[in-house]
C-alpha cells in the first residue's frame, strides 16, 4: 500500500467506513490484525488462571453503530439512565435524549469499536451456555459471576507493560459509564485517536440517515468534550 492510499484507508477506518485492516478469521470476532497476538496472549495467560476470555464484541462498522444508535432513538433498543434502568423516552426533547444515548452508546463515526483496537470482553467459563450476556457493571462486581475474572484482569492490566488499557473507567473525565469490560490495544489505538477530528465525523453524519441528526450536528464540539477520548 502506497503512503496516499494507506492514509485513506485510516482516514476511514477511524469513523467505522473501512475495514481492510480488520482480520476476521485469527479470534472469534473481528479486530484489526495487528493485536491479534498480544490478544492471544493475554487469553493464553487468562486460560492459565482458569478464565475463558472471550471477546463479545469486537470491530463495528459505521453501519452496525448506526443501527444501534436508530434504534435507542426511535424506541426499539432501551435508553437506560446511570443506574442502568431503562428511562421513559417521550419524556425527553432531542437534545436530553440524545445526551441519553451517548451515556451507553457511541455516536456513530466515534466508536471506538471501529478501529478494531477495542473490545468487550468476558469469561467464558464463569456462565453455562444458557446465560444471557449482558454487559453491566453488576455482573463484574461481588456476587456477580465474573466478580473473580475482574479481579484478576483489575491486576493484570495495572502492569507496566500491559499494551491493554481501559478507556472508559470511573475516573475518566468524561461523562460515558464506565465499561470495565471494554479494553483497548494502545499501540494501534493511540494512531486512530490521533486522526479522530470533529470535522470527520460532522462529514459522515451529515451523510448518513442518521436520527437526531440536526441536533447532534448542532452540538458535535459538546458531544466531543464530554463523550469522546480524544488526543488534544
Ligand atoms: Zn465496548
Amino acid at each position: 500500500m502506497d503512503k496516499h492510499s494507506k492514509k485513506n484507508v485510516i482516514r476511514n477506518a477511524v469513523i467505522g467506513k473501512d475495514c481492510t485492516l480488520i482480520d476476521s478469521k485469527s479470534c472469534e470476532k473481528p479486530i484489526h490484525f495487528e493485536l491479534v497476538s498480544a490478544l492471544r496472549e493475554l487469553q493464553a495467560q487468562a486460560e492459565k488462571n482458569g478464565f475463558d476470555l472471550r471477546i463479545a464484541s469486537g470491530y463495528r462498522s459505521f453501519e452496525q453503530q448506526l443501527q444501534i444508535w436508530n434504534a435507542k432513538a426511535s424506541g426499539l433498543r432501551d435508553v437506560l439512565d446511570k443506574n442502568e434502568n431503562a428511562l421513559d423516552i417521550t419524556q425527553l426533547n432531542p437534545k436530553e435524549l440524545m445526551f441519553a444515548i451517548l451515556r451507553w452508546s457511541a455516536l456513530p463515526g466515534t466508536s471506538r469499536h471501529h478501529w478494531g483496537t477495542d473490545f468487550d470482553v468476558y469469561d467464558a467459563a464463569a456462565i453455562d451456555d444458557g446465560y444471557q450476556l449482558q454487559l453491566t457493571v453488576s455482573e463484574t462486581q461481588k456476587g456477580g459471576p465474573f466478580e473473580a475474572f475482574y479481579c484478576w484482569l483489575d491486576n493484570i492490566l495495572s502492569q507496566p507493560a500491559m499494551s491493554f488499557f481501559r478507556p472508559y473507567t470511573l475516573n475518566s473525565q468524561l461523562e460515558v459509564a464506565p465499561e470495565p469490560w471494554h479494553l483497548s490495544y494502545r499501540p494501534t489505538a493511540h494512531l486512530f485517536q490521533q486522526e479522530l477530528t470533529i470535522e470527520l465525523v460532522s462529514d459522515v453524519i451529515k451523510n448518513s440517515e442518521i436520527a437526531l441528526k440536526t441536533v447532534i450536528l448542532d452540538n458535535l464540539e459538546e458531544i466531543f468534550q464530554r463523550f469522546v477520548v480524544t488526543s488534544s
